[in-house]
């Protein structure tokens, strides 16, 4: 196995770099998981006719491997990703992975591709693992046959000169999920409606759009595909989980974390209105862990956050989940999971 990847780690951004391995296992509708092994990275083969490419019965995780500063690779949470990718392949009909499974699985495909984890500081291995239907399958139903598979690729930190303010815009065209949906799981056919209204933000200066509840048009849902906050009178404000927002593993580390750093933290309706009258927002996920938002616009009417400088709970908030995810501060709450190197692969 190479040593070193031979990648400029400096002029690494958020996007695909191909690695040397991934993992894939299969399974038939109705039977067991049957275990996957580690292949070299490349194209897979596909029926037209799969579940996933007609009807869109997938799902997808997103989770970060880090060199921690003491050396360690390091997981943030996998178990927490391991159990949102049973919920949302039960959504979809599909058979879920076994927790282990999935741990065993990212853990390959980490330590089989260690040579493309970045130095401490300097980026992260991005994991995908993504489970599909398929079987071929005509009539609008389950696939008889579901892959899963694993792969990853090293990314540079999400924002290169330090953390920076964005801004956004409220969409009052679009929504990104309607209750009793699939807004509350990673299934892949939420992502593909969000892209338009997203690319017509992008042209207007925006760095993403800020959706609204399908219903009443007044709640703070998500921002593109990250979990929204907001500060006021240094009180935490987020909005409640009602099966149309993602159940991020950031969100909730951040809630955790400012509860026990001794901040109030309400999970509720956040409206529009209010957001925008809060002294900080900022909105969170695996890819950037916390960006700050600097303004906030709604038709007419703009927000601009403390002159667009990024808040002190932010800053805070951002400081302390990050020194925790590289072995910075102390794990106090048992996020990290430690990566063996030297476990054994079971290579074709
Ligand atoms: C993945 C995702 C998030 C963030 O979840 P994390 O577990 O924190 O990465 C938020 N919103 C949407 C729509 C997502 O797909």
């Amino acid at each position: 196995m190479p040593e070193n990847a031979n990648i400029d780690w400096d002029s690494l951004t958020f996007s695909m770099t191909k690695t040397d391995f991934m993992y894939v296992a299969e399974c038939q509708l109705g039977q067991p998981w049957q275990v996957g092994n580690m292949q070299p990275y490349g194209k897979l083969e596909i029926d037209p006719a799969a579940g996933v490419l007609n009807y869109g019965q997938g799902i997808f995780e997103g989770m970060k491997a880090h060199r921690s500063v003491e050396g360690n690779v390091v997981l943030f949470r996998p178990d927490e990703n391991a159990r949102r990718f049973q919920r949302g392949a039960a959504r979809l009909g599909m058979p879920p992975v076994p927790e282990s499974m999935f741990i065993d699985a990212v853990e390959q495909v980490v330590a089989a591709n260690s040579h493309f984890i970045p130095p401490s500081g300097r980026g992260a291995l991005y994991i995908r693992p993504v489970l599909w239907g398929t079987g071929p399958i005509m009539g609008v139903a389950p696939s008889p046959s579901y892959t899963f598979c694993v792969f990853v690729t090293p990314v540079g930190p999400y924002f290169k000169g330090g953390l920076s303010c964005i801004d956004l815009v409220i969409s009052d065209e679009y929504h990104r999920a309607a209750p009793g949906g699939s807004g509350g799981v990673k299934a892949i056919g939420n992502y593909a409606p969000g892209m338009m209204p997203s690319k017509n933000a992008k042209k207007r200066g925006f760095a993403e759009v800020i959706y609204l509840d399908a219903i009443n048009h007044e709640l703070i849902e998500e921002v593109g595909a990250a979990n929204f906050f907001c500060v006021k009178n240094k009180k935490i404000h987020t909005p409640e989980l009602t099966g149309t927002i993602l159940p991020g593993i950031t969100r909730d580390s951040i809630i955790q974390l400012a509860k026990h750093k001794g901040y109030e933290v309400v999970e509720e309706k956040v409206h529009a209105t209010f957001a925008m009258e809060a002294d900080e927002a900022f909105c969170c996920g695996t890819a950037a862990v916390i960006s700050p938002i600097g303004s906030i616009t709604q038709g007419d009417k703009e927000k601009v956050y403390l002159n667009r400088e990024i808040g002190p709970l932010t800053r805070e908030l951002y400081d302390s989940l990050t020194a925790i995810q590289s072995q910075k501060e102390e794990d106090v709450f048992s996020w990290l999971h430690k990566v063996p190197l030297e476990i054994p692969l079971n290579l074709v």
